[in-house]
């Protein structure tokens, strides 16, 4: 899919700044955050939303998913996690990402993209 950004992220065609990454996926921050940490996770093939996903890319989006949120927990201290999947007319993007959106008991202020991408990675 030449035109799908998330193709584009996942083969270094635009940066991201990336937390995870294995031969299945990729893991980014969110250009445009709900909150501090808000990821996305990211299947290295194009499919288009969650129906086209097979059960071994499902478990693995899983698996890494409860990684990344305990890495959230860990690093950034939050009190909550959300996971979210937009389908549908909701989705703006139309290769299959997982939301993952710390929540803070106090809301915090956004902080800059690599100042998060530090802690998570350091
Ligand atoms: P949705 O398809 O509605 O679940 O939303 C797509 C999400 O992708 C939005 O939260 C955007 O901020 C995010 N997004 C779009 N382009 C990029 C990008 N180049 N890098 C990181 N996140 C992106
Ligand atoms: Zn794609």
């Amino acid at each position: 899919m030449n035109d799908c950004i998330f193709c584009k992220i996942v083969n270094n065609e635009i940066p991201s700044k990336t937390i995870f990454e294995d031969g299945l996926l990729r893991v980014f921050l969110d250009v445009n955050p709900s909150s501090n940490g808000h990821m996305l996770v990211v299947p290295k093939k194009h499919l288009r939303d969650f129906y086209e996903l097979d059960n071994d890319i499902l478990i693995h989006i899983t698996k890494i998913t409860k990684k990344m949120s305990d890495l959230a927990y860990n690093k950034l201290n939050c009190d909550g996690i959300r996971l979210i999947s937009n389908h549908g007319i909701c989705q703006d993007v139309k290769h299959f990402h997982l939301h993952i959106i710390p929540i803070y008991k106090e809301e915090k202020k956004l902080r800059a993209l690599d100042e998060i991408l530090n802690l998570l990675t350091k």
